[in-house]
């Protein structure tokens, strides 16, 4: 059986595991190791909305031109009436003038792809295809970390960057992942010109109100030419036996989007989307989420989790991945403390606090945004009860 030692080993290859990988190098000459379960040209996940706080942590790892280049830039999110397509107001969701970043539309693979290029180019490793099975042991000198490779890896720390189903999450605390009770539905790459010609009297981005929920229509590809149309809504929960038929349903997935937005006082452009058009890219997804943590590391301080091993939350609030980098680079600058070693637990009390605090008004800030996209009428009452 292969033993290895490294410094710093981090589960999960994602985003917050390259992000930190970065921070760690980069901004501290610290090497570290990823160990990360898919293959390197795994095209899992969907387009994501970066906001200013998550690309000035990719402009400090110094990958924020090239993925300028990839994604859609805007600025400004309409909000709009679906019956009267008047537009009811604006909001920035990045502005250059007023968070130096605009906001970018882009997949989540390619952010991905763009980290590990550039954690490559420092001389980061990253193991592709290895699982994490188990932290095996943890003490004062050292964490022993378990591989479906049969590799036994031994190591000063062990970060969890291993997303929403954390393997290592289980060795500082094991916890029952809690269902948001919002679904949602996303369209992703329609060609715009295909699309009905009603969507030239909209300005994009937008959110669009309707009586039956709201649907999110985001340009993407970097000029904008394909068009993403996503909307979340309140669900009933369900087994997850019954989660995984429905994932694997697509006449009970177009049912249930057109109950919701064919039956008229949409835009044609929507509508026909949903009873004719239905994309090849269509997702649905149940948003489960990590409860509050009592604490982000172990107690003897050699394992840590960030991420959303640490808080997934539903994506109402665009802000999963920028509170993944937010952890990454505050996470480096802990660790790279002259005496993190000698104090980790203090060091990481203080991180772990000031985190929490971040994260919670973030969480708030995503859960109200679920309230606001809720239709007041009896129309979702009624299917919830159902
Ligand atoms: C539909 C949807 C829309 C979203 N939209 C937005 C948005 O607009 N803006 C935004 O900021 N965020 C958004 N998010 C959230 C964002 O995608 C996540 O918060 C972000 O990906 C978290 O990064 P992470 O690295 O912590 O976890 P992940 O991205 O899940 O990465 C975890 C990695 O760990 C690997 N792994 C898992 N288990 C093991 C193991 N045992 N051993 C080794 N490797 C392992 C996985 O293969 C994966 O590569 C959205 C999420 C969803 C589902």
């Amino acid at each position: 059986m292969d033993r290895a030692t490294s410094k710093v080993t981090i589960v999960g290859g994602g985003l917050a595991g390259p992000a930190l990988a970065l921070c760690l190098k980069k901004q501290h000459g610290i090497m570290s190791t990823v160990y990360e379960s898919r293959s390197e040209d795994d095209e899992g996940g969907v387009n994501i909305a970066l906001a200013p706080n998550a690309l000035r942590v990719m402009q400090h790892i110094g990958v924020y031109d090239e993925l300028r280049t990839i994604g859609y830039s805007y600025e400004e999110m309409s909000m709009t009436s679906a019956r009267t397509g008047q537009q009811l107001g604006s909001f920035f969701n990045g502005s250059e003038q007023h968070y130096n970043f605009a906001a970018l539309r882009i997949h989540r693979r390619e952010v991905q792809a763009t980290l590990r290029r550039e954690a490559r180019a420092q001389g980061i490793e990253i193991h592709f295809n290895v699982k994490l099975l188990r932290v095996v042991e943890e003490t004062e000198k050292m964490v022993k970390l378990e591989f479906d490779n049969g590799e036994i890896v031994e190591t000063e720390f062990a970060i969890a960057a291993d997303g929403i189903y954390s393997r290592v999450r289980k060795h500082v605390l094991d916890v029952e992942l809690q269902y948001s009770g919002f679904v949602g539905i996303l369209g992703m790459y329609m060609e715009r010109k295909l699309l009905d010609e009603s969507i030239k009297n909209f300005q994009l981005p937008m959110f669009c109100f309707g009586n039956t929920g709201m649907v999110a229509v985001f340009p993407c590809k970097n000029l904008g030419t394909e068009i993403d149309m996503f909307s979340t809504f309140p669900y009933p929960a369900r087994s997850r036996e019954a989660w995984e038929a429905l994932a694997n349903n697509k006449e009970e997935k177009q049912a249930i989007m057109m109950e919701k937005y064919s039956r008229g006082g949409w835009p044609e452009f929507i509508s026909r989307v949903y009873k004719e058009h239905v994309p090849k890219n269509l997702y649905f997804n149940e948003f489960f989420e990590v409860p509050p943590l009592e604490r982000w590391s172990s107690p003897i301080g050699r394992v840590i989790v960030l991420g959303d091993a640490a808080h997934a939350m539903s994506p109402q609030g665009g802000q999963g991945a920028a509170m993944a980098f937010e952890d990454a680079e505050t996470l480096a600058f802990t660790i790279a403390r002259p005496n993190f070693n000698s104090n980790r637990p203090k060091y990481l009390r203080a991180w772990e606090q000031h985190r929490k605090q971040r994260v919670a008004e973030v969480k708030a800030y995503t859960d109200r945004n679920g309230k606001l996209r809720t239709p007041s009428n009896n129309y979702v009452m009624q299917l919830v009860k159902d």
